[in-house]
């Protein structure tokens, strides 16, 4: 995931993520993320309970955005997340999303050494913060939910980690789910249209998996499937997504 400042697009966009070392002192630390999810070594864990979304089935208003170094949609804070054992209720404020090129392999996350074409990252604060650099303060300040491109809500993986462009604030209780959201190669080349601050294309959009250094990975049991109308709003978001109104 990323923050919106200038001076990390800058770092972004002009220096890959190997010298981001240099650009905070967080990139280079032992609780990165994305990480690749061994699932044969993953906790079940009966505290992973499904996740309440509240909100979620309200319309909201708003853009796609090109940021420059990245696209993103600015989301209502009246959606909120709890349950699943995090540690407070968290609001959201934005989805974005990683891609790979031309309909290649993109997102950040691996499963089994296994990478996807495109991961989604809804990024959630806790109630009680105003902002996500507040929210970077707290260990556990920020939540942020990572899909593939289905609609199962039950069946995921819980690990502690970072933000994913600099300054990698390691601040983020992941939640990485297991099923994947089917999205046609044809959608998904549509993303590499798309152009960075400095005009080159927006490709590569991800960064690469980062040590996992003893850190332990949870995953749900799957209680009970519920359909959630949290994906409703998935679905209906995802095409406007790739209809790709930029507005920058
Ligand atoms: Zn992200």
């Amino acid at each position: 995931m990323y923050r919106s400042h200038p001076n990390v697009s800058e770092g972004r966009c002009k220096k890959g993520p190997d010298t981001w070392g240099l650009v905070s002192e967080h990139c280079s630390g032992r609780s990165q993320s994305p990480v690749n999810i061994v699932t044969r070594r993953a906790l079940q864990d009966e505290r992973l309970t499904p996740l309440h979304l509240t909100g979620y089935q309200e319309t909201f208003h708003s853009l796609i955005m090109n940021t420059g170094h990245g696209v993103k949609l600015d989301l209502s804070s009246k959606m909120r997340i709890q349950g699943g054992n995090l540690p407070a209720t968290y609001k959201t404020i934005q989805l974005h999303l990683h891609w790979g090129k031309d309909g290649g392999l993109g997102s950040e996350h691996l499963i089994d050494g296994e990478q996807f074409p495109m991961e989604m990252h809804i990024v959630h604060i806790k109630e009680k913060y105003d902002s996500l650099s507040e929210a970077v303060t707290d260990r556990t300040g920020v939540a942020v939910l990572g899909f593939f491109f289905q609609t199962n809500m039950t069946k995921y993986f819980r690990y502690e980690g970072s933000l994913t462009t600099p300054d990698c604030a390691e601040a983020v209780v992941w939640t990485v789910f297991e099923d994947t959201i089917p999205l046609s190669r044809k959608q998904l080349t549509a993303f590499s249209q798309l152009q960075f601050s400095d005009g080159k294309p927006m490709v590569r959009t991800y960064r690469p998996v980062q040590p996992m250094n003893e850190r332990p990975v949870y995953y749900s049991r799957g209680h009970v499937a519920s359909v959630s109308t949290m994906l409703l709003i998935l679905a209906a978001l995802v095409p406007s997504a790739l209809s790709l109104h930029t507005t920058a």
